[in-house]
């Protein structure tokens, strides 16, 4: 915890209605007894994302579930930023899956438009993944913090584990793609982990911030 920066205590509501998350936050939480309810698991209703960047659409979900919820709120908003197509596919990384979540869709799309541009070297293929995260209060109070990772991408994808545009990440410093790569060895936290991934540097600066253990 530090000075200027407001602490969580009790019950967070987690402004999401993806299980997947909810469980990696519940996870997270525990070792500091910060007990966590989903908006999903509150009827909340999902806003609207409309912010042009990922720190304004988390901060447009977490302050929707304060309000509506009267307690402190966490969202997060991430995605993946290619160098070469001015950093799409960006807060649109969802959408490009499209309905039916096809990453190695969204995945080939992205390969054919750095082709387009004739990036075959490591150098014309930089990418980084983001994560913003933010804590609102029903008084409006905010705390934001953005992790994120760079690396280069792969192409033909490597690797089944993990979820979206791992298979084609390779982070700088690293042999193995993120598709490649343990859950652990991916997000886990020091003493287990690193602490590599965008979403687990955003956390361990909130938990640096705004955690008490
Ligand atoms: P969000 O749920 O709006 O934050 O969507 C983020 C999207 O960005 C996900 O659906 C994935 O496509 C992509 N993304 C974010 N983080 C990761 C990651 O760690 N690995 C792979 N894809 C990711």
């Amino acid at each position: 915890m530090r000075a200027g920066h407001r602490t969580i205590t009790g019950t967070l509501v987690i402004a999401t209605h993806n299980p997947g998350k909810l469980r990696e936050m519940r996870e997270l939480l525990a070792r500091y007894r910060i007990d966590a309810v989903s908006a999903g698991e509150l009827g909340l209703a999902e806003p609207e994302e409309t912010g042009t960047s990922f720190a304004a659409n988390a901060r447009i979900k977490a302050q929707a579930a304060a309000r509506a919820a009267g307690r402190p709120a966490f969202a997060d908003d991430s995605g993946l930023a290619v160098a070469a197509l001015n950093g799409e596919p960006g807060i649109h990384s969802a959408r490009w899956a499209g309905v039916d979540k096809n990453f190695m869709r969204a995945m080939q799309q992205i390969e054919n438009r750095l082709q387009e541009r004739g990036a075959r070297d490591p150098a014309q293929r930089r990418a980084h993944f983001v994560s913003a995260l933010c804590v609102a209060w029903p008084d409006g109070h905010c705390e934001e913090f953005e992790g994120r990772i760079d690396g280069t991408l792969v192409w033909p994808p490597r690797g089944e584990k993990g979820f979206g545009y791992d298979p084609m990440f390779l982070p700088d410093g690293h042999a193995r793609t993120f598709g490649e790569m343990t859950s652990d060895k991916k997000h886990g936290l020091p003493p287990r982990g690193q602490g590599l991934s965008h979403r687990a540097r955003a956390f361990l600066k909130l938990a640096e911030a705004c955690l008490v253990r």
